[in-house]
């Protein structure tokens, strides 16, 4: 693949980032038995790197949808894995790579909301707000970023460029 990717975020600092954001997690949820579910493939990183930082007792779960292909939305959210456990009673943090229009953690959040959890927070690694198309409740954002098209750390292009371990605008 003939394309140049630029370090925008490196390793050591969405390290550090994550340590920050998973003691803000817990510092909110003192006590709590906290059940993250990440959405694949993008937060898969992510999601082994926040749940080793954090304390007290944690367990996981994945889904997955699908809504872009290439670097273009679809606008349109499908479901391909559901979740293994039920969500009633359970405090639930959803662990996303990056929310850009919006659409796909307002989907999750309708869907896994409807299941009953005690509580329902999110987690985004990296948010471009100024894409928006529809507002969506975020506790948790790692890094705000410019419009730019991002690959790295659980991020693909064309299922290209996930293990990088920074992340990194991609110029095709
Ligand atoms: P949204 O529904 O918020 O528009 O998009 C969420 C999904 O779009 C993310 O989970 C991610 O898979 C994909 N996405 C959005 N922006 C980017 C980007 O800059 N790079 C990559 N690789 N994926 C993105």
């Amino acid at each position: 693949m003939s394309a140049t990717v630029t370090p925008l975020i490196s390793a050591t600092d969405i390290q550090a980032r994550i340590h920050a954001l998973a003691a803000d997690i817990r510092r909110d949820n003192p006590d709590a038995d906290l059940h993250f579910i990440g959405v694949l493939k993008g937060s898969v990183f992510f999601m082994a790197d926040l749940l080793r930082a954090m304390s007290g007792t944690v367990t996981m779960d994945f889904i997955a949808v699908s809504s872009y292909s290439g670097t273009k939305t679809t606008g349109e959210v499908r479901m391909l894995k559901d979740v293994d456990r039920g969500l009633q009673d359970r405090h639930v943090i959803v662990v996303e790579d990056i929310v850009d229009t919006g659409l796909t953690l307002h989907y999750l959040q309708d869907l896994l909301r409807a299941r009953g959890p005690k509580s329902l927070r999110c987690a985004c690694l990296l948010s471009k707000p100024s894409r928006r198309k529809i507002e969506v409740p975020v506790d948790y954002i790692g890094f705000e970023i410019e419009d730019r098209f991002v690959v790295g750390y659980g991020l693909d292009f064309d299922e290209h460029y996930r293990h990088l371990p920074f992340i990194g605008t991609l110029t095709v």
